[in-house]
């Protein structure tokens, strides 16, 4: 391909409104282009990368037996209301209708259009097990699209599902789907973990995010320095440390006048305490029941842990009239001894101390020298805060350490929640009626781009792994208006062809700076520098775009130099 030819329209400014430098490179590179909020073009600069990446999962899902198709983008309200979800999803899910007053919405994910389809061909056991996946645009009406391509509001996913006969048979579609996924991430060269997650609304027990390690990621992943757990941050399990106050050495409950006094700060200030002597309550409404919840003033609650206790469907901190309400005293105040709701949680750390200071349930009072043991008969001791940088792994008792992730992908086992709400059964051995033991498995197609490029640039703009990059080969022809020069750079691109790679010849009519400056900034992973000068000398100057390294390469024996030369490239990419 040549560039003359190929649209690239590179950028000199930063867009006004880009927040992270994959958003920024994008946009100056002419890979994708803002229609309206979340919404963008793939240019054809962008496409070729999109594509390699698809390609590359493509091939990755093949190879575990799955079965590429394509479903529709429109999908009929009532799939929805069948699952249950046309209530649940919320405002993500972007509904119309039709001019015969029928509603749709375009589809954020696929469960409910597949389970119909299966539900209405497979019969039998020996069927079974089905995958399929299709690599497709999505919406989702998000609440706050940003970051380009991250974050939009239409994006591409491949969304696979199996069905399975059984658990057992489930855990294999699983563990098949999880290894592809890994072997994908590493083809493209991204640093990656697997992290174990929380099912959250999707449901299921089975569940991993697979996270890009970048400091511009929307979560945070708890990693162990020592050993290779990792887990979501709302997912990571605390074990308690064994030790347990019992109260004996703790003096008798105390009440102090702290006057305003509604948060932890305002309280240490007053009391010249620290917050890992006090301890927080936090009161929550869980499907309709008054729960507390209390940690070390210096913790954060994980409500994920309160709902799961529960087994709920819905965690809401209560409202503040209700908390007056349920402690007789002004928020800020409410405190374990002597409140009466109908459930209190108390994280381990709380147990470990004797003598705490907590809200007294009395408008500007706190009490002192409170012992959980001791002072609140019937509290639930269990894991309820977020883990914290510095906390210790529960695998193995090392250092944990909260690095930033952008979350490509994610593998769900659902389980039967699909195939019981919408009634898609088949026949077992035995002529029985059974549920499909059903799993999904989502990439963010797009959202990959953009995190390699999170991962992989400099101040001078994008640098593409070989293998998602939209061209492995730039050829540079620094004299464009030279015939010589011309064919020189013609040759070496049909023989860098012949070799079975993507190259793109630079052969605009621009000055060596501009077309040095857009090399670097679109980031094609080898380049080549061919003048009039080269011509002369025989030799042509190949520069590794990731560490800035060029070598003289010959250009009688070309073909060998550059294959050696591309070897050493690729290594530096550990491929
Ligand atoms: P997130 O927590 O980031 O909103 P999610 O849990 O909603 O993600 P899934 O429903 O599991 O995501 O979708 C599968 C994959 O699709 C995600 O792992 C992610 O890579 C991608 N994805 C989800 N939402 C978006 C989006 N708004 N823009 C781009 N990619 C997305
Ligand atoms: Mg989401």
């Amino acid at each position: 391909m040549y560039w003359s030819r190929f649209y690239i329209p590179t950028l000199k400014e930063d867009p006004a409104d880009a927040d992270v430098v994959s958003h920024s490179l994008m946009t100056r590179a002419g890979m994708i282009r803002k229609l309206t909020s979340g919404i963008y073009t793939y240019m054809p600069y962008g496409w070729r990368s999109i594509n390699k990446v698809a390609d590359i999962v493509r091939e990755e899902m093949n190879r575990v037996k799955s079965n590429e198709m394509v479903m529709p983008t429109v999908q009929p309200a009532e799939l929805w209301q069948q699952s249950g979800r046309w209530k649940a999803y919320g405002k993500e899910l972007l509904r119309f209708s039709d001019r015969h007053e029928r509603d749709y919405c375009l589809g954020p994910t696929h469960e409910e259009v597949i389970t119909d389809i299966v539900r209405g061909e497979v019969r039998s056991y020996r069927q079974l097990p089905i995958s399929m996946y299709q690599i497709q645009t999505k919406f989702r009406d998000e609440i706050r699209p940003r970051f380009g391509l991250m974050r939009g509001r239409e994006f591409i996913m491949k969304d696979a599902y199996t069905f399975d006969k059984d658990d057992e048979g489930a855990d294999t579609s699983y563990w098949d789907m999880f290894h592809a996924y890994e072997k994908s991430f590493s083809r493209m060269a991204l640093r990656f973990k697997s992290v174990a997650a929380d099912s959250g609304s999707i449901g299921g027990s089975f569940s991993h995010e697979f996270m890009v390690l970048a400091d511009t990621g929307e979560d945070s992943v708890a990693a162990c320095k020592k050993c290779s757990y990792a887990a979501n941050i709302e997912r990571a399990e605390l074990k308690p440390s064994g030790k347990v106050a019992d109260g004996s050495k703790a003096a008798a409950i105390e009440e102090v006048h702290t006057p305003g006094a509604h948060s932890i700060e305002e309280l240490t200030a007053m009391l010249g305490a620290s917050a890992e002597d006090m301890l927080k309550t936090m009161l929550f409404v869980v499907d309709g029941k008054k729960v507390a919840v209390v940690v070390r003033g210096d913790r954060e609650v994980n409500d994920i842990k309160v709902k799961n206790h529960f087994d709920a469907t819905e965690v809401e901190l209560m409202p503040g009239e209700m908390v007056e309400a349920v402690t007789g005293a002004a928020v800020g105040f409410a405190g374990p001894v002597g409140l009466k709701v109908d459930a209190i949680l108390v994280d381990y750390e709380a147990m470990e101390k004797d003598c705490w200071i907590a809200g007294a349930n009395k408008t500007d009072k706190h009490v002192k020298n409170v012992n959980i043991k001791r002072d609140v008969p019937g509290a639930i001791v269990k894991d309820m805060r977020e883990i914290a940088e510095g906390d210790v792994c529960p695998e193995c008792g090392g250092e944990i350490e909260l690095p930033r992730g952008i979350e490509v992908g994610h593998v769900f086992k659902l389980g039967t929640k699909y195939s019981a709400a919408m009634n898609a059964k088949f026949l077992d051995e035995n002529g029985k009626e059974q549920f499909f033991v059903m799993g999904c498995y989502g990439i963010g197609i797009t959202r990959v781009v953009a995190a390699s490029i999170e991962q992989n640039h400099d101040e001078k703009g994008i640098i593409f792994p070989p293998p998602i990059a939209p061209f492995e080969v730039l050829i540079v022809n620094l004299d464009p208006t030279s015939q010589d020069a011309a064919d020189a750079a013609a040759k070496l691109h049909d023989s860098i062809e012949a070799m079975g790679l993507d190259v793109l010849v630079d052969d605009r009519d621009e000055r060596p700076g501009v077309k040095f400056n857009d090399a670097d900034l679109v980031g094609i992973p080898m380049q080549l520098h061919l003048g009039s000068k080269n011509l002369a000398s025989k030799t042509i100057e190949a520069k590794d775009r990731r560490t800035g390294e060029k070598t003289s390469l010959p250009l009688d024996g070309f073909e060998q130099a550059f294959a050696d030369w591309k070897k050493k490239v690729y290594q530096g990419w550990n491929m």
